[in-house]
């Protein structure tokens, strides 16, 4: 039995022995001891809406999640060098999502791991080493994929671009210079040659494009149309291969297709997934096409202790199941679309909403001290997460001033759900 502590002995207890870089949300840290569905519930009982867990995606404690991995843990957890049915039975239930020809999976215990196993491959097949990314991106916490990250390595404690990385500019149709909806996205792809050419430049071919399908950290930004096909066309053209990060705008959550990139109409050569993968059980997969995956058989054998064993493999079957059994992916267009529409009504009575963007439940919300000059409002960001939590809403910021109201929660959100925040953050803005 676990000693019960208070928040204070727990917080100085944090500072004393865990890693000290380690943030926690909120001014008052909240405890959070059970989480149902949308919901979590702190030491006293007291329930809060979660807004910005988009990894619980099917809803914190999922029963069926819950009981696979409960019932498979009672059975047998190995590593993947026996035979075993979850895993190629997961194999194929993935790849039935998916666009040929990515049919050949890789998992792994967490995104980090599966974007840099992505990096390895795409420079097997291309033998080339540089990597174009987009500003703000996040792609991991790994040294290698540190380096890809602008969000970490331009951020506090940055160590600055490495000379293999290329990086271009947001697709951010509100802030960019390119904002005319016809042509934005062509335009945005079109940065592409430019960052591939300075890699050159420095002797360095290009190996890969790596890209969210929207962009979380970036700030809630969804992808102009046309981008990703101008894009891939110029990094193929270059000899590099494309990735969606699907990490986390994945598994159905925009609504209208079960993969984000869907949207742009493009196939990826690579894609990565994460977080909701496992519905909050450690887990990633990397999913490619054959000739990649041929071109990374070396004689080294690509071997991973804990990824693919049948635990993880009876959770994300799980998952699976229940996004389909309870359409959930159907729920987060409607529901994301109604959410949406209330925030846009939201946006004609308050001026300091500056934007309202996004697909089924990965919504941002922009803040701004004044509409026409589009002047961040982190402050005010800032006091809206807190007043907000006051009301027993958990909302987040995210993009590079941090003045975007990050909404993601887990895609059983309800439309009853969608109401309650509206009005409450409809009340907090009033007073405000
Ligand atoms: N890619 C994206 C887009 C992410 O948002 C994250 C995590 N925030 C990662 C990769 C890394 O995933 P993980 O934290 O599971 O290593």
């Amino acid at each position: 039995n676990v000693p019960q502590r208070s928040n204070a002995d727990i917080l100085r207890l944090r500072k004393q022995l865990l890693n000290p870089t380690l943030s926690v949300s909120y001014n008052e840290p909240l405890k959070i001891v059970r989480g149902e569905g949308v919901w979590l519930y702190d030491q006293y009982g007291q329930a809060y809406l979660d807004m910005v867990n988009n990894v619980c995606h099917v809803g914190h404690c999922h029963p069926r999640v819950v009981a696979a991995g409960q019932a498979q843990m009672a059975q047998l957890n190995t590593n993947t060098r026996y035979l075993h049915d979850n895993i190629v039975e997961y194999a194929l239930r993935l790849t039935a999502t998916l666009p040929k020809p990515l049919s050949v999976v890789f998992l792994t215990n967490s995104g980090t791991e599966a974007n840099d196993l992505a990096l390895r491959l795409a420079r097997a097949h291309t033998r080339a080493q540089g990597v174009v990314v987009v500003d703000h991106a996040y792609h991991g916490h790994s040294p290698s994929m540190v380096e890809l990250s602008p969000y970490k390595f331009n951020g506090k404690g940055g160590a600055g671009q490495s000379p293999h990385v290329g990086v271009v500019g947001m697709p951010d149709t509100y802030r960019g210079p390119f904002r005319e909806a016809s042509t934005a996205g062509m335009q945005y792809g079109q940065l592409l040659p430019a960052a591939i050419d300075s890699l050159r430049q420095s002797g360095i071919a290009p190996a890969a494009f790596y890209c969210e399908s929207l962009l979380g950290c970036g700030g809630q930004i969804v992808l102009p149309e046309g981008y990703l096909p101008e894009a891939y066309a110029a990094v193929r053209a270059a000899g590099g291969v494309c990735l969606a990060d699907e990490v986390q705008v994945g598994f159905g959550r925009v609504g209208e297709h079960f993969w984000a990139f869907e949207h742009q109409g493009v196939v990826p050569d690579i894609v990565t997934l994460g977080k909701p993968i496992g519905n909050g059980h450690p887990m990633g997969a990397v999913v490619t096409t054959p000739e990649i995956a041929a071109s990374f058989v070396s004689g080294m054998e690509y071997f991973n202790t804990f990824g693919g064993n049948p635990v993880s493999c009876a959770i994300a079957l799980a998952v699976l199941d229940v996004i389909a059994d309870e359409q959930l992916q159907e729920n987060a267009r409607r529901v994301g679309a109604f959410l949406m529409e209330g925030l846009r009504e939201l946006q004609q009575r308050h001026d300091c909403i500056g934007d309202v963007r996004g697909r089924g439940l990965f919504v941002g919300a922009e803040l701004v001290r004044d509409c026409e000059a589009r002047t961040p409002d982190q402050p005010k960001a800032k006091a809206v997460v807190e007043a907000m939590k006051a009301r027993h809403v958990l909302l987040s910021t995210e993009g590079p001033d941090d003045n975007v109201l990050k909404i993601k929660p887990p895609i059983v959100f309800s439309q009853a759900n969608a109401e309650e925040f509206l009005d409450k953050l409809d009340q907090v803005l009033r007073e405000s």
